[in-house]
């Protein structure tokens, strides 16, 4: 029988990671996991409970509440699909909002946010068979994963996208407020101190800005078995 492999997709924001990561895991039957949203459920229990001013998160008592904060996901039987929740309430909704993109960054920089997610993702990655896309999976959270993928697209090919997707769901927002959001998490995410976001040594990249999501699904098909066979004939 072949092994089960980890699969970690990491890559700029809006670049369709999500997309590409949860098809992969439902054709190989692997638990998908969205780490972003767990950073946007962290920001949205922040902002929930007023530990942002200003733009800035406060530091008293920070570690207590974080603690305070669960983050999970759970199966909706209607959509079969996995929704993120917060302190157990489904906040899948709320946390694709542009309020929280505009903060998640600035959270996901913490040092002890990124040491409880990366703890809770290493947990549910535990039996393999899964593919898990962010910023530091292939880097941090799984630095042994079998494959890892690096994503990159144009960046204003990722705000169209974005702007498509948020029109879909009837948010008053426009293109420039989007570019200027996608192209100021790069920079954040890129030079923050802890974990910047940087492609593994051995990440494979793929640039999809003019590939649709079937060509990209043939593109990885070789990767994943060749990975498999690997994994599955070392002893
Ligand atoms: O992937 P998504 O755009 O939903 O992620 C939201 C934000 O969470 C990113 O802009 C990044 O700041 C942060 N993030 C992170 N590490 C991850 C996943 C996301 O820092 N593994």
């Amino acid at each position: 029988m072949s092994k089960k492999i980890v699969i970690a997709v990491d890559g700029f924001s809006s670049c369709g990671k999500s997309s590409f990561a949860k098809l992969i895991a439902q054709r190989l039957g692997y638990l998908y996991i969205d780490s972003g949203a767990m950073y946007r459920a962290v920001t949205l229990g922040f902002i929930q409970t007023g530990l942002i001013e200003n733009g800035a998160v406060k530091r008293d008592n920070l570690l207590e509440n974080i603690k305070k904060l669960e983050v999970g996901f759970s199966f909706n039987p209607n959509t079969k699909k996995h929704e993120t929740t917060l302190n157990r309430i489904v906040v899948e909704e709320q946390i694709r909002t542009i309020g929280v993109a505009s903060l998640v960054s600035v959270v996901a920089a913490i040092s002890e946010v990124r040491e409880r997610m990366v703890e809770l993702q290493r947990k549910l990655g535990v039996d393999k068979g899964i593919v898990m896309d962010g910023r530091d999976i292939g880097t941090v959270v799984f630095p042994n994963a079998e494959l890892k993928i690096f994503m990159t697209a144009d960046p204003k090919i990722r705000a169209e996208r974005r702007l498509k997707e948020l029109v879909e769901k009837d948010q008053v927002v426009n293109f420039d407020e989007i570019l200027a959001n996608i192209e100021e998490r790069d920079h954040l995410d890129q030079t923050r101190d802890i974990s910047p976001l940087r492609k593994a040594e051995d990440a494979i990249i793929l640039d999809n800005s003019y590939m649709t999501i079937d060509e990209q699904m043939i593109w990885v098909e070789s990767l994943v078995v060749e990975k498999t066979n690997e994994a599955t004939s070392e002893k």
